[in-house]
């Protein structure tokens, strides 16, 4: 079998979005270059003991020693695990792959949740691909193309003996139009069974480069004169397993990779994937990159998916998978019974637990400043003030969202300066979480209950 590694995109439509933006303040862990953390760096604000933790699983994802571990998040809402993940990511620099779902987006119509979950891991997971062109040039006295296409429907051999480049050039062409039924032009990039050639014609060098081999096709370069191959040039590209997948997929194609929409990939299209990168890395063709997954509100799968994950992380490709939860004890979905953060206790064994705490009062500060810089929004000192004692309050996240509403309201009197009426004003229009329990406890009677019944008619 041969595999199309192709790559048009990159990895960060992986990423979802909506976790980034309430993060977009953060660029690193801010660690300084023996991995402690610096006070405030990067966007990050405290929360050292978990950022020194961080900066060691950083460093071990680096050194590829920490695949197929499991690593728990765990701490009060609002307390960062989200941001720490985000910083991890951007830390970790572009060849690394890394995944950030939410626990709830693995139940969905289209794919069950061991595929949505099998997906999420092998986005995770890098191939790093080391193509070989090599140029040669001057009078080419004998080329040999054997094929074999995808499937092995189709083969062909053919050996050319000339020494002009034109009709090497036409024949490899006719050869590839044959199998295809396509015309085929200098420069184009033709598809076959879904892989990608590219006829290229280099003057009076001819390149040869792994595409043709992504077709099944090996372009051999034989007899030619001493001192001919002049030019050996490295390209180094790093896609993850699932856009192998995708693209190998019969069913999806590569399109499937702009447009999210992959549907089930049969086992056996990945059993042929895997044992084909086992040769790659055996042959020293590509190196295994293992990635981060990272999935928020992890207390929201259930225990097959916990099950899947235990098993998983077992795989020969496995990433470091990271879980954030902000549950105690409670209980595991799926089953009766209660375990710490709702995971059951055989995958918490496995995980090594990272505890975040609740931030004082000038760090909350210091992160609504940041949020506020990076809204591009001023606050008056006194506004700050009032915003971080509604921060200690209530939360640190409902603080943060004031800061764009109590901005509406000031450019509504002409201002970008948030004064604090403008805070007083929001907190008043929009509840926090507390407020909003306590309205709904003295209100209740006329809301719906589970049930369907409403048991005073509103303005009664
Ligand atoms: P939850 O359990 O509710 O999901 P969480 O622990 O994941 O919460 P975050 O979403 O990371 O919390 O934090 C809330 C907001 O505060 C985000 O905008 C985040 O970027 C910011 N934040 C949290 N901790 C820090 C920090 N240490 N430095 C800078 N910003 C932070």
């Amino acid at each position: 079998m041969s595999i199309q590694t192709s790559n048009p995109s990159s990895n960060d439509y992986s990423k979802a979005l909506s976790l980034i933006a309430a993060h977009s303040h953060i660029s690193g862990l801010g660690l300084d270059e023996h991995l402690q953390p610096k006070a405030t760096s990067q966007g990050m604000v405290g929360q050292l003991q978990a950022r020194r933790a961080a900066g060691i699983i950083l460093k071990m994802v680096q050194n590829g020693t920490i695949a197929g571990r499991a690593v728990l998040l765990a701490g009060p809402p609002s307390t960062g695990k989200t941001a720490l993940a985000m910083g991890l990511s951007q830390s970790l620099g572009e060849d690394v792959p890394f995944t950030a779902i939410a626990g709830s987006e693995i139940f969905s119509l289209e794919l069950s949740k061991t595929e949505a979950l099998t997906q999420a891991f092998r986005k995770s997971i890098g191939v790093k691909i080391k193509e070989e062109t090599e140029m040669i040039e001057g009078e080419v006295v004998e080329i040999q193309i054997d094929k074999s296409i995808t499937g092995g429907h189709k083969q062909g051999k053919l050996t050319i003996k000339t020494t002009d480049m034109e009709t090497i050039y036409e024949l490899g062409s006719k050869m590839i139009e044959g199998l295809t039924k396509e015309k085929v032009l200098a420069g184009d990039v033709i598809s076959i069974d879904k892989a990608s050639v590219k006829i290229t014609k280099l003057g009076r060098s001819f390149a040869r480069s792994r595409d043709y081999d992504a077709m099944g096709a090996e372009t051999r370069f034989v007899q030619c004169p001493e001192g001919e191959l002049q030019k050996r040039k490295s390209v180094v590209h790093t896609v993850s397993l699932h856009e192998i997948d995708v693209i190998n997929s019969r069913t999806q194609g590569f399109l499937a990779l702009f447009t999210g929409d992959t549907g089930e990939i049969r086992s056996e299209v990945r059993d042929q994937i895997n044992t084909k990168v086992a040769e790659w890395k055996e042959e020293g063709k590509a190196d295994i990159v293992p990635g981060v997954l990272f999935i928020d509100e992890v207390h929201m799968l259930d225990i097959e998916c916990f099950s899947f994950i235990n098993r998983a992380l077992e795989d020969e490709f496995a990433p470091i998978v990271v879980m954030a939860t902000n549950r105690g004890i409670s209980k595991t979905r799926g089953t009766n019974y209660k375990s710490p953060h709702g995971l059951p206790l055989d995958l918490l064994d496995r995980s090594i637990i990272i505890t975040t705490h609740n931030y004082n009062e000038q760090e909350i500060k210091t992160i609504l400043s940041i949020r506020a810089q990076e809204e591009e929004v001023d606050v008056a000192a006194d506004a700050l003030d009032l915003l971080t004692k509604i921060g200690t309050e209530t939360s640190l996240r409902y603080a943060s969202n004031l800061i764009a509403v109590s901005q509406q309201i000031a450019q509504k009197r002409k201002s970008n300066n948030i004064e604090v009426a403008d805070i007083k004003r929001a907190y008043l229009l929009f509840l926090d979480s507390s407020r909003s329990v306590k309205f709904l406890q003295e209100f209740e009677p006329q809301y719906i209950d589970d049930h369907g019944n409403v048991q005073i008619a509103s303005g009664a």
